[in-house]
């Protein structure tokens, strides 16, 4: 069997991949977790394709995450009439109507009118703001508010279609951070048994505190993924990941919200602060986006993912490339090779120096992942092979970035599933063991069994004592 990367692949599934062959493929080309759009799913299909990666996963013997994006505030065009587009020309007047029910049309003296399903657009823009559509590609400035009605005048125009989004980045968005549509989103995947799921918009950190009530009322057990594209998330972030399982650096709204060159620092930063916590980071959006219609990337593109690599993501997203593009398989492909590459790299050239130690351990966990990459440095060892109950010390041994391949050993699908999205982590499943003892043999046994280790091999084990979760206290370098 062939080490898969350490870097994880997060995989949007659309009409374009959400079939049984497609995913089966996307399974083989090397995507390690499927994301499912919530604005862009209804719940049947939404159920419909949780199933079919859970089957396909089972098929082909891999622990595959599943990810649910939920829409979170995003403010959208409404309806436009007869479905049309509607070109915008520099300097027309557009009014922004809030009033249920509004349908976008070209009016008869040349302005143009369109609704959004937020009602408190009006109460959150003021006069002198931009509001910016379609991810940023039309702008327009507010020169009058008038109740229910927000007058603005074209400032860069083209063409808009309806249901595109709406970005407000001056001002303060007041709208509640999930929606009805969003509650009822959310009991729909977590009774279809998603691992994850990612809030879009998030500003503070009582979003995600809010979100994870609402999970706990379900009686779910998803991980929460908060996406960053909001200023105020990106001034909150260190407060946000100390509530949430797993950072999103999304950049499509955050390159609207905040202008494109913030996103390369603010990039960096929210991958430091997420390794630094140990927490899983995806970064997301455009990182092959000419594949939508190409089949080859951009160099620019190319050198995107694998400065992702570099600056220590712990996995990297694709979206349209793979839910709508014309060339799903290869993007996912032409990924997975960008990142072997990149990753080859990054050992050759740094070495034993590449991760610097963070701050004392704090724990007999801690000490004990730390003094295991430690040893696989030192030792030149095979692997490291982790015994994990809630993945949770596999998630720090990964936050080490150890120099070699690390097997996950759990007794528990959920915990493989989850642990697709951490760095480096090859996870196995394992028998329920009585001793310590018991435990390891059926590891050793499946790792010979598919090739990663052979008599003679050294390598370190960590352990703890089984039944107590969170005593992991033993690293031991052993030759088989
Ligand atoms: C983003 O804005 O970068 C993102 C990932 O969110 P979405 O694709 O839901 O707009």
């Amino acid at each position: 069997m062939a080490w898969h990367n350490r870097t994880k692949i997060v995989a949007t599934l659309g009409p374009a991949s959400n079939s049984d062959k497609m995913v089966s493929q996307l399974v083989q080309a090397g995507a390690d977790v499927f994301r499912i759009n919530c604005a862009h799913a209804d719940h049947a299909t939404i159920a419909e394709t949780i199933a079919r990666v859970r089957r396909i996963a089972k098929a082909q013997h891999r622990a595959i995450g599943i990810l649910a994006d939920l829409q979170g505030p995003k403010i959208r065009v409404g309806r436009l009439r007869n479905a049309e587009p509607i070109y915008l020309k520099r300097g027309a007047e557009v009014t922004i109507d809030v009033t249920p029910g509004v349908v976008g049309e070209l009016l008869a003296d040349g302005s143009v009118r369109i609704g959004t399903g937020y009602r408190g657009l009006a109460d959150d823009v003021r006069v002198g703001e931009r509001v910016l559509l379609d991810d940023g590609n039309l702008e327009v400035r507010v020169h009058r508010v008038d109740g229910p009605r927000i007058h603005a005048r074209v400032v860069y125009g083209g063409m808009l279609h309806q249901f595109k989004g709406i970005n407000l980045p001056g001002s303060k968005v007041s709208a509640a951070c999930l929606s009805k549509k969003d509650l009822s989103d959310l009991r729909c995947v977590l009774a279809n048994g998603v691992d994850f799921v990612a809030l879009s918009f998030v500003r503070t950190a009582s979003d995600v505190t809010e979100l994870r009530g609402h999970i706990k009322r379900l009686n779910g057990d998803a991980q929460i993924i908060a996406k960053i594209e909001r200023p105020e998330a990106v001034r909150n972030a260190t407060s946000i990941l100390a509530v949430s399982d797993a950072l999103m650096v999304a950049r499509g709204d955050m390159g609207v919200e905040l202008g494109p060159e913030a996103v390369p620092p603010t990039q960096k930063r929210l991958i430091d602060l997420a390794n630094e916590a140990r927490k899983p980071v995806i970064t997301a959006t455009q990182m092959l986006e000419s594949m939508i219609l190409n089949p080859r990337p951009t160099r620019a593109e190319a050198s995107d993912v694998a400065n992702a690599i570099y600056d220590g993501t712990s996995a990297v997203m694709l979206s349209a490339e793979t839910a709508s593009g014309k060339h799903p398989i290869r993007s996912v492909r032409i990924m997975e090779k960008i990142i072997r590459t990149a990753e080859r790299d990054v050992y050759s050239r740094l070495g034993d120096r590449r991760r610097k130690p963070s701050s004392g351990a704090a724990t007999v966990t801690q000490a004990t992942v730390r003094a295991a990459a430690y040893a696989a440095y030192e030792a030149h060892v095979r692997l490291i092979a982790v015994y994990t109950e809630t993945g949770g010390t596999a998630q720090l041994l990964a936050g080490e970035r150890p120099p070699t391949h690390v097997v996950a050993f759990t007794p528990s699908m959920r915990t493989m599933q989850k642990l697709a999205l951490t760095w480096g982590i090859f996870a196995r499943k394992i028998r329920p063991g009585r001793t310590s003892h018991e435990l390891t043999l059926d590891g050793d046994r499946i790792m010979r069994a598919e090739g990663l280790v052979k008599s003679g091999d050294r390598i370190v084990q960590i352990a703890g004592q089984v039944r107590e979760t969170g005593l992991t206290n033993t690293m031991t370098i052993r030759e088989l």
